[in-house]
């Protein structure tokens, strides 16, 4: 019974209050499978007005899972730019090929197959499967942890993998209450999700505005506000850059690409040499590029989840002819720097905006 009230609730809630955003433009459980993934995407780790802005450019720039899917990676990471975490866009364009080479160029409605999809997980393929193709699965993001928790007042830290198990399940009981109440799971996650982004906060959790304050036992208990207990965090490691900004004669920017793999991986940048025990040095950089004088321009730092990134700035006088591509750098106009993939620190660096 208190499970069928809670459902009920939270419906009737979200039918009041749910925000009008652009990935939001069907009902929960008829909406088209690559607006939910590429918004599901997008949201994991970047704030959702940064998203409502980016969303609709992306969908224009690629229409549909197969226009993604034929893309050059380097236009979907340039379309990507400046919502940092690039990583989200290469693994939602090997899910759009993934869906083109295996399931006809469409994302499968069975979480199972979804989730055997590269940067498709549990959370994600439960969002597509419900959202978009009315499946009755549950999608718990870490604003629905909290509000279950919460709900239960049951102990446990943020990301820690007993208290993930739990709120899936508890998810999926309250999947089963909305199915007997004639609702769709697709509404019950998003609802959920709304709860706790826009009312059960992580600080000061409005439980006077909230549907479920009568049933919720860890306001009931007074600890709501301390549930779940915070993450454990590693320390932040350093890393130095010293980044060279170079101008020819013709008003053109040296730019080279990086590594496959790690930090920033494939995305373009000043070049930069980087160590993390300490900072390189000017003579290094001349060393490097072979480059006579450099005159120290700007020191900044830029957070990443794992790093404090120091950056170190030079304006390179009179840069050799010799520097291009047998250097591993190549001269690009200002116009082709601005649609190639920068990470915010390298827009910063190139064209002078973060
Ligand atoms: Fe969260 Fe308060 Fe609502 Fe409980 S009553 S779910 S703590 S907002």
């Amino acid at each position: 019974m208190r499970d069928r009230r809670l459902v009920r609730r939270l419906s009737a809630w979200f039918d009041g209050h749910a925000r009008p955003l652009p990935w939001r433009d069907a009902p929960p459980g008829e909406r088209d499978p690559y607006r939910v993934l590429v918004s599901e995407l997008m949201l994991q780790q970047t704030q959702v007005s940064r998203v409502a802005e980016r969303f609709p450019r992306f969908l224009a720039r690629f229409p549909t899972l197969r226009a993604l899917a034929e893309a050059d990676e380097a236009e979907v990471l340039a379309a990507w730019s400046g919502m940092g975490y690039y990583r989200r866009a290469k693994l939602l364009h090997s899910a759009a090929r993934a869906a083109a080479e295996h399931h006809d160029g469409r994302l499968p409605p069975d979480a199972a197959d979804l989730r055997a999809m590269p940067g498709i997980g549990r959370y994600t393929a439960g969002a597509i499967a419900s959202l978009a193709h009315g499946r009755a699965e549950p999608a718990v993001d870490g604003n629905a942890v909290r509000v279950l928790a919460r709900l239960e007042a049951r102990e446990g830290r943020t990301g820690e993998t007993g208290l993930d198990r739990w709120a899936w399940a508890r998810a999926g009981a309250l999947v089963e209450a909305a199915s007997d109440e004639g609702l769709t799971a697709g509404g019950l996650n998003e609802a959920i999700m709304e709860l706790g982004a826009t009312v059960c906060t992580p600080r000061n959790p409005s439980c006077d505005a909230c549907p479920l304050a009568g049933d919720c036992v860890g306001r009931a208990a007074g600890v709501a506000a301390s549930i779940p207990a915070p993450r454990r965090r590693a320390a932040k490691r350093p890393l130095y850059c010293l980044s060279l900004r170079a101008t020819d004669g013709r008003g053109r920017l040296l730019v080279e690409q990086r590594g496959e793999a790690g930090l920033w991986a494939s995305m373009w940048q000043a070049p930069t040499i980087e160590r993390s025990d300490r900072a390189p040095t000017p003579r290094e950089a001349r060393a490097r590029l072979g480059i006579g004088s450099l005159n120290a321009a700007e020191t900044f730092i830029h957070e990443t989840t794992h790093r404090t990134v120091h950056f170190r700035v030079f304006e390179v006088g009179d840069p050799p002819a010799k520097l291009g591509p047998g250097a591993g750098c190549a001269w690009r106009t200002r116009a082709q720097v601005e649609t190639l993939a920068l990470s915010t620190p390298q827009r910063r660096i190139l064209l002078g905006r973060g």
